[in-house]
């Protein structure tokens, strides 16, 4: 059945959650040829820039932590070729047994070059987030396919105004479509919302603070904690808070609205009912229920 408001791409692209039938973690889950994590690696090791069907293999280069629960992995494929930002990953993982995992991620970056960066967010109880955010090292390997997507994506040649409205990590693809509008210097307006829990909640905040400029409005929300000193109280995004702080429709902007599954369809149904067309309003959801 359709979902309203979600790309054929975007649906297509989405991951086979293949959760084994008794639910259990996919524990020690590691591509084959990773280092060992207490568990015998099967398989033949594979080799960095090959490439198996349609997954390429990548190598971490670094990675950062970005929030308590969220770090950013810096990734090397070889043969990556570029992609546009919006566009999204799968990364498989595959346990000893073979049983594997397959889950998508955002791009946070744009254009040419073999190095991405993804920013995942742990939720405690998932199969493999915990997994990419406190288990993987600098110099493992990541089976990664992509870039996909071709629907929720900014181009610098896009010359309409552009709303940016993100919850939680929700703010990955919107990132790598602010990182390419200030490295192509496109005249577009731009405009980003970001509503996060508390504030050391915001992902990417000292690179969001040197964007933000006459060029880029960046409207913060806090929903549970705000940081010392803000004038306004912790609240959630509501109509009124998106007519008074958005661009209006009058200005036909194109909407890009990223995060967890109620916040997207809240923020998108809001923005049709104070007058965006709904094919303006472009979203991403990952997943949850709140
Ligand atoms: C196109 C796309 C791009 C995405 N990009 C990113 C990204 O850049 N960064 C990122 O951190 N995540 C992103 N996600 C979400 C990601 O694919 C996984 O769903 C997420 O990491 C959870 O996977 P898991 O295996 O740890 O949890 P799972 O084992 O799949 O789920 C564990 C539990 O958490 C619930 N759940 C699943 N997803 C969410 C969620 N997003 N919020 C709250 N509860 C949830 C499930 O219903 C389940 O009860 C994206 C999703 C899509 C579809």
């Amino acid at each position: 059945m359709a979902i309203p408001g979600v790309s054929s791409a975007t649906r297509e692209a989405r991951p086979a959650h293949d959760r084994r039938e008794t639910g259990a973690r996919v524990t020690g889950a590691h591509v084959a040829g990773t280092r060992e994590t207490g568990t015998q690696v099967t398989g033949a090791p594979a080799r960095s820039g090959r490439s198996v069907g349609d997954w390429k293999l990548g190598v971490v280069a670094a990675t950062r932590a970005e929030t308590p629960s969220a770090r950013s992995i810096l990734i090397d494929v070889p043969g990556w070729g570029g992609n546009v930002a919006g566009q999204h990953v799968d990364v498989r993982l595959t346990a000893p047994d073979g049983y594997t995992a397959v889950r998508s991620y955002s791009v946070a970056t744009a254009g040419a070059g073999d190095r991405i960066e993804l920013a995942v967010d742990k939720l405690p109880t998932g199969e493999v987030s915990p997994y990419l955010v406190e288990e993987l090292e600098p110099g493992d390997e990541l089976e990664l396919r992509g870039p996909l997507g071709g629907w929720f994506v900014w181009r610098p040649t896009q010359p309409e105004p552009v709303q940016l409205i993100a919850g939680g990590s929700g703010i990955v693809p919107l990132m790598a479509m602010l990182r390419a509008h200030a490295a192509s210097g496109s005249a577009a307006p731009f405009r980003l919302l970001y509503s996060v829990r508390a504030p050391e909640d915001v992902f990417f905040r000292d690179e969001l603070e040197a964007l933000s400029s006459p060029s880029l409005d960046i409207t913060w929300v806090y929903t549970r904690a705000a940081p010392v000193g803000w004038t306004t109280s912790p609240g959630r995004v509501t109509p009124e808070l998106l007519a008074a702080t958005t661009l209006p429709a009058r200005d036909a902007p194109m909407v890009f609205v990223c995060g967890p599954t109620a916040f997207v369809e809240s923020v998108a149904t809001w923005l049709v009912e104070i007058g965006h067309p709904a094919a303006s309003v472009k979203t991403e959801r990952f997943g949850g229920l709140s």
